[in-house]
């Protein structure tokens, strides 16, 4: 049986899906205005090994991931970049194109759907009309506004209470707006054509997407809808008040959120400079090692990242490949035969509580010498870690590095350190060098 936290309830709790043998699950997606970041890539990651999962335990898996391909972030930058915010598509188009490379290098099956906001305006409006008409939402000068007094439950994922939301509100607020809190659902916007609605031309607000898509590509009621923890307030909280004030039946019966990438203990953010994009990581690191570095990972917890520690993953990965590297097994190998492997299901013992896969971990490198003897059971194991985790077990490419100036610098500096025989300063820039993915082996005879 799989147990997960329910961030709806603060428990753990047994999973039952709505419809037996069927599982729907809603992960939020990107707004594709720049780069994705490592945070992105710890979201989309866990959530795969989720779906494998589901579908390893016999469950068919519908599985939704919006694009937000118009939005104030995405105007900005289309401005900037072109001169024209109506732009915004090339911008969306460029990051898209991107974020799918890196998530298919990591090993991120593709959703069943994969929505664009743009693409699903009448599904947008309809929602829209219909919160209106039930009173959950009012206009005033072409914009739409959720009216959260109309929804008594408001605060029931995050935890707020409405009131005390209210005295923190520091900002100067939106005098249309009936009460502070109301959110947009719909913005007008008067330059540019954009999108016709009975409200005049505009475009939607950011949360009302997830709820419109959720229902189209799902159903009212879902299984599981999961994203970022920086998510759960305002916007899935949003979220649920857009759907369960339309539907009047629970929107998501299971809520799950991923903690954080920090660095320093601290919010990785632009600003703070403390910031790194897949890219980043992807050009210095194999894919494959990012991915099992997220794995040994608890998916709640908020995690440290530090290019020391990923170097250290990429050390206990290399231990798996080697484990497994001449192991030949069927690609053909069914489920059903994996389940086969004692090992294997004291790994899944882990993965079904609450995603542990830091223990699955644990556990299998106990069995590593037992494996090692064990070819008929080390098949079932690597056929477990390459169709549920996604780790493809091949060795690593010796990746080339490129010799920048910063290198070469430093290179020079730590051969006159060592011709100094200044051997602490020597290992404090081939520290440095190692942290720019450069290895540095001395020759013994030096
Ligand atoms: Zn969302």
């Amino acid at each position: 049986m799989l147990q997960i936290t329910n961030t709806l309830t603060g428990k753990k709790e047994e999973f039952k899906p709505l419809v037996n043998d069927q599982v729907t699950l809603y992960v939020c997606g990107v707004t594709p205005y720049d780069k994705a970041h490592l945070g992105h890539g710890r979201v989309y990651v866990m959530f795969d090994v989720l779906y494998r999962l589901l579908q390893f335990l016999g469950y068919k898996v519908i599985y939704c991931r919006n694009i937000t391909d118009i939005d104030d972030k995405l105007l900005k930058k289309a401005e900037v970049e072109f001169g024209d915010k109506q732009q915004y598509k090339k911008v969306a188009d460029k990051f898209i194109h991107l974020f799918n490379q890196e998530l298919q290098q990591l090993q991120c099956k593709t959703p069943d759907h994969e929505p664009r906001v743009t693409e699903n305006m009448p599904e947008i409006i309809t929602f829209i009309s219909e919160l209106v008409k039930k009173g959950h939402a009012y206009q005033v000068e072409g914009n739409v506004y959720f009216h959260i007094p109309s929804f008594s439950s408001y605060g029931k994922l995050s935890k707020h209470k409405v009131q005390d939301l209210r005295a923190g509100q520091r900002i100067k607020v939106d005098e249309r707006k009936k009460d502070p809190l109301d959110f947009a659902l719909w913005k007008a916007e008067g330059k540019g054509t954009f999108f016709e609605s009975p409200w005049g031309a505009g475009r939607p607000g950011w949360h009302i997407e997830c709820s419109a898509l959720a229902k189209k590509c799902l159903g009212p009621q879902i299984d599981i809808h999961a994203g970022g923890r920086d998510l759960i307030f305002p916007h899935h909280e949003n979220e649920i008040a857009q759907s369960e004030a339309l539907h009047e039946k629970l929107f998501a019966n299971y809520w799950m959120h991923i903690g954080l990438v920090q660095i320093n203990k601290e919010k990785m953010s632009k600003s703070l400079g403390n910031f790194f994009t897949l890219e980043q990581i992807l050009n210095k690191f194999d894919p494959m090692v990012l991915r099992y570095y997220f794995l040994t990972h608890h998916y709640k917890s908020p995690l440290d990242f530090s290019l020391d520690d990923l170097q250290a993953a990429q050390k206990s990965y290399q231990k798996l490949i080697r484990t497994f590297e001449n192991i030949k097994c069927s690609e053909t190998i069914s489920y059903k035969e994996i389940q086969d492997s004692p090992v294997v299901l004291k790994m899944l013992d882990f993965l079904l509580d609450d995603l542990n896969t830091p223990g699955m971990f644990g556990v299998l490198f106990v069995h590593l010498d037992f494996l090692q003897n064990n070819q008929k059971q080390a098949c079932l194991v690597k056929s477990f870690l390459s169709k549920i985790l996604g780790l493809e077990l091949k060795p690593l490419p010796q990746k080339e590095i490129e010799i920048t100036q910063e290198i070469q610098k430093l290179l020079a500096q730590r051969e006159k350190a060592r011709a100094e025989k200044d051997y602490k300063k020597a290992d404090e820039i081939r520290d440095k060098l190692r942290q720019l993915g450069f290895d540095i082996q001395d020759k013994k005879n030096e």
